[in-house]
């Protein structure tokens, strides 16, 4: 890979990091609704089995939608643009690998030369 495609791909996984923040929080905002619900049913009602399967349905949902937006997202966006050791997977998702790549041209955990050398010398 060249050194501007490496830097054009780490801006592009940025604008992923903003975008996974968005679902974090559209999903935190999303667990207020049943929220409400139970709070609101709860106290007119009690616990009943509303409640239970508000709870067991609400719950697991808003946790996956985290969860995609947290983890399998920004990974899954990683290995597209590239920004992955090819010797030994390892990812470079947080931003100072990507600058140790940026100015060495190997990967920080094994190494292995990720940007060609030539565009190193510019
Ligand atoms: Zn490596």
């Amino acid at each position: 890979m060249t050194l501007d495609k490496f830097k054009s791909n780490a801006r592009k996984y940025l604008r992923c990091q903003i975008i996974a923040f968005g679902i974090l929080f559209l999903g935190m905002f999303l667990a207020i609704i049943p929220e409400s619900i139970l709070e609101e049913r709860a106290g007119r009602a009690g616990f009943d089995g509303t409640c239970i399967v508000v709870t067991a349905v609400s719950f697991p949902i808003i946790a996956a939608i985290i969860f995609f937006g947290v983890s399998y997202y920004p990974k899954k966006r990683l290995r597209q643009l590239g920004l992955v050791c090819p010797n030994c997977n390892k990812q470079f998702g947080k931003h100072r690998t990507r600058l140790a790549v940026m100015r060495t041209g190997c990967c920080r955990f094994c190494g292995a030369k990720v940007i060609d050398s030539n565009d190193l010398a510019k």
